[in-house]
């Protein structure tokens, strides 16, 4: 079984990706501490383009990485880029952007999860993008998953991501649909590598 690092300092992370990709043939490993990579990107792409790159240079070995977060249309995309920047806590950075929506009627917005692979030259192998499209709530509804999860409403489902079952989050969210669209990419990886 070939080895994928993962281009992340959270041991969650490398779980939550190993979960999308039980049916590959990768075994995913946590990044080495002491790698400290910047997210310089203007994109989400570029993020996990640039992540997945450096830790493959650094390492010699295949890598992965992801970056995500919550683009609001009437907020020109913001918080994007940085979503995890946006407050102190889950509950700050949902308290500020239910008040940036103070009054607001358009409550479209996305998230978007990209994902990258790189060979041990640097070199990007395969790339993906997944958007779920939704609204944000008026308030949070919803006690599962993570921030901001109980104001993102997917009308499609008829319920927020922290409404969600976590198989059907799994399955609905950009970061699923990013992995799905990954899992073939990567198993014809495996295949070339290996004929
Ligand atoms: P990351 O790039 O996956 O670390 O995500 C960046 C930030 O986007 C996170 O800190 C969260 O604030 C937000 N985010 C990304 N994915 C989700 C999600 O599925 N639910 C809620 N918030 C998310």
């Amino acid at each position: 079984m070939r080895c994928l690092i993962v281009a992340t300092g959270n041991p969650g992370k490398v779980e939550e990706m190993s979960a999308y990709l039980t049916d590959a043939n990768w075994e995913l490993k946590l990044k080495p501490a002491e790698l400290d990579i910047e997210e310089t990107g203007a994109t989400f792409l570029e993020n996990a383009a640039l992540k997945a790159s450096q830790v493959a240079i650094a390492t010699g070995e295949w890598a992965i990485a992801d970056d995500s977060g919550l683009q609001v249309d009437a907020l020109g995309g913001a918080p994007g880029l940085y979503s995890a920047r946006y407050g102190n806590s889950d509950g700050d950075r949902i308290a500020r952007l239910l008040r940036e929506m103070t009054g607001q009627t358009d409550r479209r917005a996305q998230f978007v999860c990209a994902v990258a692979i790189a060979r041990p030259d640097g070199s990007i192998a395969c790339q993906t993008e997944g958007i779920c499209p939704g609204e944000i709530a008026s308030a949070p509804a919803g006690a599962g998953g993570f921030g901001y999860d109980p104001i993102f409403y997917v009308p499609e489902q008829g319920m927020t991501y922290a409404e969600m079952p976590p198989e059907l989050k799994h399955r609905v969210s950009h970061r699923g649909l990013a992995f799905a669209t990954l899992l073939p990419q990567l198993e014809r990886l495996s295949k070339e590598l290996t004929a």
